[in-house]
């Protein structure tokens, strides 16, 4: 915003940057804004931080700390998602995933390029889908390339839990 001239208000990436404009980020309004969307996500999933195997290397753990978030002023919604684990490799705790569709849109076949996930049903019946026969034929580092690339803690590598203790995780 700036003096007497009016900006267009939208999603900041998608607005031009020019001359005398003032971008305003850390202002009290702004700041409530980011908590309070962070606090929606949090709201929507399941995100047990004790007991989940990405708490301490998890992004959305990491930008709540970043915007001093300690609890939802949203009511938690507890979805139940049923937990998909066809794939020999890679198991789905679907009530985490944000739908943000990193693993959708990066994570790949190397082969054919066909997606490995999918999300299937809309709004309240979204969930995160996962081509087991295609995750079964995935390298190993691309297993771990598709829980590191998931901001939560929905994409979990079989037989590997709690291999890097908490304690001596990034968070
Ligand atoms: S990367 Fe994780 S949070 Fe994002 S859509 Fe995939 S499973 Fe959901």
């Amino acid at each position: 915003m700036c003096g007497q001239r009016r900006w267009p208000r939208g999603p900041a990436c998608t607005v031009t940057v020019s001359d005398r404009m003032r971008v305003e980020v850390n202002e009290p309004e702004t700041t409530d804004m980011r908590q309070a969307l962070v606090e929606t996500l949090f709201a929507e999933g399941n995100h047990n931080y004790p007991s989940c195997e990405k708490s301490g290397r998890c992004t959305l753990q990491a930008v709540a700390y970043e915007v001093d978030m300690l609890a939802s002023r949203f009511p938690y919604q507890y979805p139940a998602r049923v937990q998909d684990h066809a794939s020999d490799t890679i198991w789905l705790e679907r009530d985490r995933c944000i739908f943000c569709q990193r693993c959708v849109e990066f994570i790949r076949d190397r082969e054919t390029g066909k997606k490995i996930f999918s999300i299937s049903g809309r709004d309240a019946d979204a969930r995160i889908e996962i081509d087991a026969e295609l995750a079964n034929k995935t390298p190993p580092e691309q297993v771990r390339e598709a829980v590191d690339i998931c901001p939560v803690g929905t994409i979990i590598e079989k037989r590997v839990g709690y291999d890097d203790p908490i304690g001596r995780r990034l968070y």
